[in-house]
């Protein structure tokens, strides 16, 4: 029971085959009191019933600021405190450099960088208050390497964004006690990829990947217990590849 009686937030953890719920669950199983904070309240609702009692589902759009700060008064308020916060929202818009308009700028960034700004500033208060908490935060290899096969260049863009915001959190927020570090998962099958996926271009994805496979939603999971438990109170501001040795 790495995280027992933790109260734990994942933001975009309604997606049935998403990492976000696959964290959820495994967060549950280690005793955490789960907020599961997503798009629409029904969905937020019957994924927190969906891995037991005890958790809350919550609607938080992390682009919106207030919203952010009403879910943390909320969860506070029926948990009594956050413990940790995994910054998961996300979305991809598969573009090329030349097709990238205003909007779709604005929609990408919005969710996977600003999202993790508000969603942070609106626990960093409470988890400074009782001088401990750990935030993690959702980067991808479309940050390392610039581009991959479902994010556009504005994703790596703002998943870059992510990892450079983790830093400076970290650095800003240890002598307070809190650590902040990230994830950056390669090819994980989740419904952003799934539907994409053929079996030849599985095949092909797998050759370029030392461990042979694409990855799956408990393995970025895994990774984020690891950052969320006292089994890394010794580390802040740092990255964890979980890409199957693509980078090598
Ligand atoms: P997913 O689509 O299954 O889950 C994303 C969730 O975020 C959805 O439940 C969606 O409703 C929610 N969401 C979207 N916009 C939101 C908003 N404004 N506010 C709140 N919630 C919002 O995708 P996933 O593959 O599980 O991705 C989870 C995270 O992992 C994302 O940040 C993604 O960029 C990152 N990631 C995924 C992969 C991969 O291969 N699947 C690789 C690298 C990084």
């Amino acid at each position: 029971m790495l995280l027992n009686d933790r109260v734990c937030i994942i933001t975009g953890a309604a997606s049935a085959r998403g990492i976000g719920k696959a964290t959820a669950r495994l967060f549950a199983s280690h005793g955490a009191r789960v907020a599961v904070l997503d798009l629409d309240a029904g969905q937020a609702e019957a994924a927190a019933r969906d891995i037991g009692p005890g958790h809350i589902g919550l609607a938080c759009n992390v682009t919106d600021r207030a919203a952010c700060s009403t879910a943390a008064e909320e969860i506070i308020g029926r948990l009594g405190r956050i413990d940790v916060l995994v910054n998961n929202a996300g979305i991809t818009q598969p573009l090329k450099i030349m097709e990238i308009g205003p909007e779709n700028y604005d929609a990408v960034t919005d969710v996977n960088l600003r999202g993790t700004l508000y969603m942070s500033q609106a626990v960093i208060p409470a988890m400074r208050g009782q001088g401990s908490g750990a935030i993690v935060c959702m980067s991808s290899v479309s940050a390392q390497r610039g581009g991959g096969i479902f994010g556009g260049p504005h994703y790596s863009a703002a998943k870059g964004g992510v990892l450079g915001l983790a830093k400076a959190m970290a650095r800003e927020l240890g002598p307070d006690g809190v650590r902040v570090n990230s994830v950056t998962p390669g090819l994980i099958k989740t419904d952003i990829t799934g539907g994409k996926l053929t079996p030849e271009l599985k095949v092909e994805i797998a050759k370029g990947i030392p461990l042979g496979r694409l990855g799956v939603a408990d393995d970025v999971a895994n990774a984020c217990l690891f950052l969320a438990s006292d089994l890394s109170t010794y580390i802040t501001g740092a990255v964890i590849d979980v890409n199957g040795g693509m980078l090598i």
